[in-house]
Order: C-alpha cells, then structure tokens, then sequence
C-alpha cells in the first residue's frame, strides 16, 4: 500500500494535472457514471466536526472513501482547519492502493473545481478577481483561478486587515500581480469579475447589492446546512449552478435558507457544473448575468485525484 504524503501530493498534484482531472470527475458525476453517498457530518463539539465521504468512480473503478475531520479553530494556530485520508482501493481486486494526505487534497483540488466553474461560467473578459477570506483556501483558489482567466489584479477582504495585508503581500510576490487588502468586503468586490467566498462565516459576508451585473461567484466556504456566506438576494437573483444538485438541495445552506423564505423552489437549482460541461444545460446566458457556482466538494475530485497521484508514483514505488 502506498503512502502518499503532502509534500508528494503538493508536488505531484499541480494545478494543469487537477483542473482536467476534477473537470473529467464532475462531467461523469453528472452522467451518473460515479457514485457516491451524501455525506455524513459528526459534530464533534466546539465547532469541530469529522466528514466521512464514500464513493466509487465507475463500476469495475477505482473506489474508496476520504475521511475528513474540520477544526476550524486550526486556522489561528497555524495548522491545516482540514486533515485526514483519502484511501483509495482497487478496483480489480478490492485491495488497498493508496493513503493519501486529504488536506493537501482538499485544499488543491477544491480550488480546482472552482477554476473548472469559473472556466465555464465567468465573461471571457473577466479579469478582477476578489477573494473573501485570507486561508488556505484563498490562497489556493487565488493560484486555480489565475489559470483560467487572465486576472489582471486581485481584491481580498477578511474579519483583519492585517491577516488580509500579509495574504496580499505573499500572494503578490508569488503570482506577480496586484493584490490589494480592504477594510470591507464590499469595496473589494465592487469592481470584481469573480469573485470567491472562502470563510467560516455564519451570516452573509457578501451582499447581492454589492455584485457587479456580469460577475461569477464561486460560494465554497459552507458545506452543511445552517452557515451561509451570501444573503438570500444574491441567491435569487442568479443563475445558480451546483456542483451536485441532490447534495445542495440537501446541504446548500444558501440555497436552503432562501428555499425556507418560500423566495425560490428546487428549480431555482439550474443543474450542475458537469452538465454546463458537457454541453446539457446552458451556462452564462448573457453577459450581464450574475453566476453562482455552489460548492460543496465531492469525494469523487478526492478519488480522481488520488487515483492520479497513485497512478504517477506507484511506478516509482515511493
Ligand atoms: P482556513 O481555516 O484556512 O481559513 C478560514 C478563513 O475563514 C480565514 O480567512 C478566517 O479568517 C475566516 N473566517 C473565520 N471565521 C469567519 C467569520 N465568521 N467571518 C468571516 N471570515 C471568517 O480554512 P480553509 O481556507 O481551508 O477553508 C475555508 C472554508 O471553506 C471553510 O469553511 C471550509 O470548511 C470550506 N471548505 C469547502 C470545501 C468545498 O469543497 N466546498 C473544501 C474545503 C474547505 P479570520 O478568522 O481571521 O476571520
């Protein structure tokens, strides 16, 4: 069994071999060719939770299950908020193939899945970029999203402007482009093209009013039903894409919580990111549209990936 650890899933697991491959992952989930469970979340206590995410990618494929735990409170002490194993069994003879680091996993190939969204649904043009958030994830999609469009400069906002000023400066003098912190979150979308929600907030962060006509929103920072990033306005007003549609109408929070006002119904729920791929439902109807791509993260992008990194060091017998 391989052991694959996060130095070798950082270096392995770059941005150009994940982004086709959560592309292929989320065009056969909405074929119905892969399964999976919804997943199941433990609240362990002091907002600290444990995900348990099964799923196979094909009959007669590879198959297997990422186990998760989520301490948000990591995030101040400077260690990974998601940690865990994506095991990854054969699926010719059922036996184990690999281990893999979940949180390097997750923190890629999350990041990717929204580049994948944000390739299918941004305005060509689009080219500002704001980023609501200054963890990993930000960081992450700040790296997936820069290869998708051409950004020209990157806003961010957070709860601290000094952690949003470090964020700036580490990401400027990594991706050589104007990355500028703001006080407030509405003055760093007010311009932006995309824009990414990446936080543990528990009430919205970003208003509807504050979003340019034309401008896609990646939602990623709630997975479960109860937190939302986003009010109920922007919502509605937008064409609103899930990666999964049984997973958001059942852990959507944003989705749910403007269902519950009676403001929307299941249809408001257009399809998903891999019918959009696949050319089974339209995207961006026009170029005022707002887009919303709802991400909840799905066991088969951590399967692909997995079976990706084992596929390339297994040969090696790392
Ligand atoms: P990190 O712990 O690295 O970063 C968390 C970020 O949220 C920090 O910027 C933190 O800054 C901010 N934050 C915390 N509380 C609040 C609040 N109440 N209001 C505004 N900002 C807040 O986490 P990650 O970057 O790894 O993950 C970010 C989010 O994305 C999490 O909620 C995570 O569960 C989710 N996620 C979603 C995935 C998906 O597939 N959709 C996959 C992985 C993660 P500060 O505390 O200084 O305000």
């Amino acid at each position: 069994m391989l052991v694959i650890d996060r130095e070798a899933v950082r270096q392995r697991l770059t941005y150009e071999v994940c982004i086709p491959l959560v592309r292929k992952a989320m065009i056969a989930l909405s074929r119905g060719e892969t399964r999976q469970l919804l997943r199941t979340i433990i609240p362990l206590g002091g907002g600290h939770a444990f995900g348990i995410m099964p799923g196979a990618l094909g009959e007669h494929a590879a198959f297997g299950a990422k186990l998760i735990s989520v301490f948000p409170d990591n995030f101040d002490k400077g260690i990974q908020s998601h940690q865990g194993v994506v095991v990854l069994f054969d699926g010719e003879s059922g036996a184990v193939a690999c281990v893999v680091h979940a949180g390097e996993v997750t923190a890629i190939r999350t990041a990717a899945a929204s580049a994948v969204a944000t390739d299918a649904l941004a305005r060509q043009d689009a080219s500002r970029l704001a980023i609501l958030g200054y963890g990993e994830q930000a960081t992450t999609h700040a790296r997936a999203i820069a290869r998708v469009r051409r950004i020209a400069s990157i806003e961010v906002w957070g709860r601290s402007l000094d952690r949003a000023d470090a964020f700036a400066g580490r990401m400027r003098d990594e991706l050589g482009l104007p990355v500028r912190a703001h006080a407030a979150a509405e003055a760093a979308v007010a311009e932006a093209d995309i824009i990414c929600t990446v936080t543990n907030a528990r009430e919205p962060i970003l208003l509807g009013r504050w979003v340019k006509s034309g401008a896609h929103v990646n939602l990623v920072g709630s997975s479960a039903p109860g937190p939302v990033e986003v009010d109920d306005d922007l919502v509605v007003r937008s064409r609103f894409i899930a990666d999964h549609r049984d997973g958001v109408l059942a852990q959507g929070a944003e989705f749910l919580k403007a269902k519950e006002k009676g403001l929307i119904g299941d249809d408001h729920v257009v399809g998903e990111i891999g019918q959009v791929l696949d050319g089974a439902i339209p995207g961006r109807q026009s170029d005022e549209q707002i887009t919303v791509y709802k991400s909840l993260g799905h066991v088969v992008q951590d399967l692909a990936a997995a079976q990706a990194l084992y596929e390339a060091l297994q040969p090696r017998g790392v």
